[in-house]
This record gives C-alpha cells, structure tokens and sequence, in this order.
C-alpha cells in the first residue's frame, strides 16, 4: 500500500530503530521519506550478520513493549504478527551468583514469585510490595513521560507528583532493597539499568524498574529469525509505504539557510534538499560533526565535551560445532563485586575482572540461526568508553581470551574446542562503525542531569527544521524508548 505524497520531503540520518520508525510514521503521515545509512545495511546497532554459516544479531536481543511495534504495522493498515512472528523467552533469565545458585527470572509474576521463594524464603511479601509500587511509578508517571515531548522544566510537573510518591528519585539498588533482603536477590531484580547503559547506584536510576513492570505487563521477546528479521520487516513496511533506505550513504553536512536546515551533503559531494531532516546518527555525533560550531548555541562544544556518556560494551560473537541445550536463551553470569563492576564502569576505581556477563543463546529460540546440530551465542562484558584510553586494538585478544576462559569454566564447558567461527565488536567500532561518540554504547549517559528535558530533544535546541530520534534523546536508549522518541518526532513535525 503506497501512500500518497503530500510532496514534503524527509531525509532521515540513520536506519537504527529510531531511524526506521520516524521513517515509517511520517511516510505514513504522506512525507516522501528517505533514509540515508553509512553502512551497507539497516539496523544500526541492531544490525544482523552472516558468517560461516551463523546468523547473528549484533545488539537487541529482547523485544519488549510489542504494542510499540504493532502500532508501526497499524499505521499501514497491516498487522505485525503477519511479517513476523515474536516468540516469547521464559524464563527471561537464567541468572548465576558466584556462590553458584541460580535465578530463573520470569516475566510471569505467579513463575518469578516461586523463583525468589526458591532463592530467599521469605522475600515474597517484599517481591509483591515492589512489583506493586513499580506498577504505579509507571502508570502515573514513566509510561506517560515517555511518549511525551519535555521541552522544559514544566513540562515535567504532571508527572512529578508520581515520580515523588513511588521513590523514583532514589537510587535502583536502593528501592529493591527497601523491598528483599537477599543480596542476590537484590542484584537480580536491580541490575536493569544496566541494560541501557546505566548504574542501579546512581540517584533516580529507580525509575528504570519500570522495566520489569513492561516485561510483566507485556512480556519478552525474541523474533523467529532473530531481530535482524524484525528490521527487515521495518524495511518492508517503509517501502510499502513508498519510502526508500539508500545504503553507503555516509551524511557529512546537513546544510542551512540561517537557523533552518534546508538538507544534507554526502560524503560524495551530493547535496539532497529536505523539508524536514530526521537524525538518528548518534545526538552528539550529529551536533558535533554534522553541524557548524556557530549554528550550535545550546550544543557547544564545550557541552557536548562536558556531557556524561554510558559505558561501552566488548562484544564476542561466536558459533559452536556442538549444542549447549542446558544453557537458556539469556544468562546472567553476575560477579563477585556488583557495586564495584558499576564505579569501574564510570571511571571511578579499576575496571572489574569479573563483569557482570550476558550471553545469548539465540538458537535456544530458532535453532535455523546456526547449522544443524551447532550453537550460535554472543557475550557480552561491560567496559568503560573510549575517555579511559584503552586501545582495542591491543586489548581485544586478551580480552577476548579472558571471556572464553570464564565461560567454558563455567556454562560452557570444553568451548575452545568447539569453537567454529569468531568476532569481536570493541568500543573502537561503536565510535568507527556506529559514528558513536567516545564509543558509547548507549549514547548520553543515563543520568538525573540528562534526563527528559536535559537530554537531547525532538525538536533541535539549535536548528529549525532539524529533529532528533533515538538513544540520544529523550527518552533514552532501549528500543521501546527508541520507538517512543520516534513518536514524540512524529507528534513535534505534526504540530510545526
Ligand atoms: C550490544 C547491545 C545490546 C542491546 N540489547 C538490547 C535489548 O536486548 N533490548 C533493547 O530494547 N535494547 C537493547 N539495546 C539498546 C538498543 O539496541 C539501542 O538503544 C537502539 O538500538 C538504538 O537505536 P537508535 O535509533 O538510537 O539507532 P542506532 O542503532 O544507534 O543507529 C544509528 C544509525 O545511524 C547510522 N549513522 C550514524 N552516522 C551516520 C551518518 N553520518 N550518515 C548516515 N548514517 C549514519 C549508523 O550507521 C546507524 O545505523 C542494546 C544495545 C547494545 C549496544
């Protein structure tokens, strides 16, 4: 189903989530929409790739908050379900203390209730009160915020008096622990922040327990073909709806007439006029290197010097000639300091030498990612970003090695034998892969300073005409956040 042009053009800087969704939602709306991607597909960190016969998605690999992607599919008149099919992952987690206890953790309240009885008698009364108060910090005020522009301070004062009452301004590790007493426990029901780049020990991390309410609320995924098949189908959708992802195409310049943006350059010299140009290349990226100094009044240089950015991660994709059928689709390998791995993570003491670790099993969901009878898996440790000054092109072996090490004494048995193919993704290539500032995996910061109005907005600070979607803005980094920025672009166009 084409939609017909209303003659406005859109270019669109990145085909990440964010990119992919703002791309959907004014093709939908009658915009002649073009994406424009450096690299030879889409996706951004969501990217899929191929080797040795292994398929492997690069970053997200937990789907929640589907009704956000359903709402893209209904915009066309279509049905999600019908491109592709979500499978659901219980238990979410398989999580593992050092003092080898393990945690299912479930998206099913009455199945994750059981697994913390199993873990700590006694901490279910506390497991109900925070499932309880984390319902109503969303309701009334997370799940409100995040689909709404906060151009300023009162923008903020509908949601405020929630955000007070349910304790959102505390810290996560803090809130959980007014709630369970198991140390472990603790760790397992606070480490969430981390999955979007931040600490359940800095102020206000609490409200990224609203996590666990939209896991509950509308479970978690993991897309047959892996979500290298949901970009696709993101793809589709776009083009159906008669817009286009130009590929190779690296954006060097978006252009001005005083304050307004009027289109951008490519690296090859081309110049593409625009009525409206979408940013999905990393917030600080763009205001840095796409914009000239004096068009930057808010985003200075000095700004975006002083800003705070998230850890990075070292990931390690391999495939394995045997199958580990014990291991779940997502475990959690936790370490012997949980405080400590975070201030290590935020340049404050020694990077921990025993991380918190993620490794995906994928073909625990979709055996066809990876031949028959093999494995496919990415780990996935934690480091601090570029500002550290590691050199990856040093570290990346050993690194590496030590990981290979901490998994076949552990989950993994006998893996050096096993192993069939192998690549590693370092802070390195976020900044000359992703164009991500200092490496960052997961943009600005996930800070009190840098939330809503003090993150990047939909509507340029700087420039009229210019809107920015994904991690960078608000309201932060997660594809269900990437997907509500793309609306809050949507809403921010429509009103203009
Ligand atoms: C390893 C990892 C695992 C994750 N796991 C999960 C998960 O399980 N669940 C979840 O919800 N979230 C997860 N996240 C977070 C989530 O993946 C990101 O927040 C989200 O994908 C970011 O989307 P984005 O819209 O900001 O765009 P990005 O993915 O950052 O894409 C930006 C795009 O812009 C392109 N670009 C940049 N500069 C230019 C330029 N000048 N010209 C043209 N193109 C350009 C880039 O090539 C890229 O394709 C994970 C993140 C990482 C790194």
């Amino acid at each position: 189903m084409a939609t017909r042009h209303d003659g406005r053009r859109a270019l669109v800087i990145g085909s990440g989530f964010g990119g992919l969704a703002a791309a959907v939602r004014l093709a939908a709306r009658g915009w002649r929409v073009t994406v424009l991607e450096r690299r030879d597909g889409p996706g951004g960190r969501a990217n899929a790739f191929q080797q040795d016969g292994f398929t492997f998605d690069a970053g997200p690999t937990v789907i929640t908050c589907p009704h956000l992607l359903e709402e893209l599919w209904a915009l066309a008149g279509q049905r999600l379900a019908d491109h592709v099919e979500l499978r659901p992952v219980e238990p979410l987690y398989r999580m593992r203390f050092p003092d080898g206890a393990t945690f299912d953790y479930h998206t099913d309240r009455e199945q994750m209730r059981e697994s913390v009885r199993r873990l700590s008698p006694g901490d279910e009364t506390g497991f109900d009160s925070l499932c309880e108060r984390v319902e109503r910090m969303y309701e009334a005020g997370i799940g409100p915020l995040m689909s709404a522009p906060v151009p300023g301070l009162l923008s903020l004062a509908p949601f405020t008096a929630a955000l007070v009452r349910d304790e959102a301004f505390r810290t996560m590790y803090g809130l959980v622990s007014r709630h369970v007493r198991d140390e472990r426990l603790r760790q397992a029901l606070s480490f969430h922040p981390l999955l979007i780049g931040g600490s359940p020990f800095t102020p206000a991390s609490a409200v990224y327990a609203s996590i666990q309410f939209v896991e509950r609320r509308w479970g978690a995924f993991f897309p047959v073909g892996g979500t290298g098949a949901l970009v696709r189908g993101l793809v589709a959708l776009l083009e159906k709806l008669g817009g286009e992802v130009r590929y190779g195409s690296e954006v060097t310049e978006i252009t001005l007439e005083g304050r307004r943006a009027t289109g951008v350059r490519l690296g090859d010299g081309t110049w593409l006029a625009a009525d409206a140009v979408v940013s999905n290349a990393d917030a600080a990226w763009t205001y840095r290197y796409l914009l000239p100094g004096h068009a930057r009044r808010h985003w200075t240089d000095a700004r975006i010097q002083k800003a705070r950015y998230s850890m990075s991660v070292f990931l390690w994709y391999f495939g394995t000639r045997k199958q580990y059928p014990a291991v779940a689709h997502h475990t959690l390998l936790f370490g012997k300091d949980f405080r400590g791995m975070f201030s290590g993570l935020e340049g404050q003491g020694q990077p921990s030498q025993e991380p918190l670790l993620y490794l995906h099993r994928p073909t625990a969901t979709d055996a066809a990612l990876a031949p028959p009878g093999h494995d496919a898996f990415y780990v996935l440790a934690p480091v601090p970003h570029l500002g550290d000054g590691t050199d990856w092109r040093v570290r990346a072996e050993p690194f590496r090695r030590a990981l290979e090490e901490r998994l076949a004494g552990s989950v993994l048995p006998g893996l050096s034998e096993e192993l069939a193919t192998s690549r590693v993704f370092t802070p390195a290539d976020f900044r000359d892969d992703l164009r991500s500032f200092r490496g960052a995996a997961f943009s600005f910061a996930p800070t009190l300073m840098q939330t809503t109005f003090l993150r990047a907005q939909a509507q340029s600070e700087d420039v009229e005409r210019l809107y920015m979607v994904g991690a960078g803005t608000h309201p932060g980094a997660g594809l269900p956040a990437v997907l509500c920025s793309a609306k809050i672009v949507d809403t921010v166009i429509a009103r203009a």
